[in-house]
């Protein structure tokens, strides 16, 4: 019926093409209705009372409330350089400087954020949405999640949960640096890379213990947040291209935590789909082939920020749903997973393999592809 609709006269076309956009099941899961504002899908009124509370908890007026007295006495009690409790009290208080601040106090000026460019540079925007904050955090070494449904101050005293653990001093400390690398480009038009952000951040967090041994550091748990130094993480660049003649194509890199290409790989198909299916179904392809290399610990990295949060359970989108928790399945299966977004400018190599598969077909190399000049050699995230 749907072919039939699909056709050149078919009255339901578009809708047709939409049907048949969505990629078969792997299982067949039987229709349900979902809950947006809930991780598992499932409505209750104790999480509808929790998001009230929330809410009104948040509105509330002045310094008194419990919450925030809370909050102040966590940012100066906690095991951080003095740099950082200032840092972080003005921060909580949305004092500092921030485009959208100053245009409040009345400056003209432009306030997107000089980091992305893609929204108002307030507080909020800066340490929690922006691009750049989050590949910074995702690329520490702790590989950092900031979520993207959290108040700034919910985050803030998230970050301060356990005075004696590295990975809280690391989420605090990167904040510092985060806003040092904004404040390097705006006022010195100097780019920093967010990954050398997460670096400092971490050299920051070994110094200031190093001559403050007054804490007895946990060591970092074995689970999808925190992953041990030591333990050698490779890096999954993946996307995916549709093509007008009905074909998708896919690219993939894997990397080893020093930044070299272990493996290229390229996949050319004959298949209709929209973007967001095709780059659901590149990173379940990638993950495939990161399995079939043996890998055991693995941050995939996408440019499709809709499929990364569906991934990691932030968002829904039904029609990509089964594929999604596919991958999910597959991602438990390694000892360390996680999926990051990064922008396109740092997802062009993989960029590049989609446009080899139209080239070539479904290729995989060991390393680099042969001739292949556009691949480059990223820095390390770890050293
Ligand atoms: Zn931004």
């Amino acid at each position: 019926m749907v072919a039939e609709f699909s056709g050149s006269g078919g009255l339901f076309r578009y809708e047709a093409r939409q049907i048949l956009y969505i990629p078969l099941s792997f299982r067949s899961p039987a229709d349900e209705l979902i809950c947006n504002y809930k991780k598992n899908g499932i409505y209750s009124v104790k999480s509808a009372y929790h998001m009230l509370m929330h809410d009104k908890r948040n509105k509330a007026p002045g310094l008194s409330n419990v919450y925030h007295q809370k909050l102040w006495q966590k940012i100066w009690l906690s095991h951080l350089h003095p740099r950082d409790h200032n840092f972080l009290w003005r921060l909580a208080k949305n004092i500092l400087p921030t485009k959208a601040n100053l245009q409040k106090k009345g400056i003209s000026l432009d306030t997107s954020c000089p980091l992305c460019e893609a929204a108002t540079e307030t507080a909020h925007h800066l340490f929690l949405h922006c691009e750049y904050t989050r590949s910074a955090c995702f690329s520490s070494n702790y590989g950092l999640r900031v979520p993207l449904n959290s108040y700034l101050n919910d985050w803030i005293s998230c970050c301060l949960e356990d005075p004696s653990s590295v990975s809280d001093q690391l989420k605090c400390t990167v904040l510092w640096h985060l806003w040092k690398a904004r404040n390097l480009l705006v006022y010195r038009q100097k780019f920093t890379d967010p990954r050398l952000v997460a670096k400092e951040a971490m050299e920051s967090v070994i110094e200031f213990n190093k001559f403050n041994p007054c804490i007895k550091a946990k060591p970092p748990a074995h689970n999808l947040l925190e992953v041990p130094i030591s333990f050698e993480v490779c890096i999954l660049q993946v996307d995916a291209g549709c093509f007008d003649e009905g074909f998708i194509s896919f690219g993939c890199l894997l990397r080893n935590q020093a930044g070299r290409v272990v493996s290229a790989a390229c996949k050319w198909e004959e298949m209709s789909a929209n973007p967001v299916t095709a780059e659901t179904l590149a990173i379940h392809w990638s993950l495939q082939l990161a399995k079939e290399l043996k890998v055991e610990r693995i941050l995939v990295q996408s440019d499709a920020l809709s499929v990364v949060n569906c991934i990691i359970s932030l968002s829904l989108l039904t029609d990509i749903d089964h594929v999604v928790l596919n991958c999910q399945t597959f991602l438990r299966s390694f000892k360390f997973a996680s999926v990051v977004f990064i922008s396109r400018a740092f997802n062009c190599d993989a960029h590049n393999l989609v446009g080899l598969g139209k080239r070539l077909g479904s290729r995989t190399w060991l390393g680099l592809p042969p001739n292949c000049n556009s691949i480059s050699v990223c820095p390390s995230v770890a050293s």
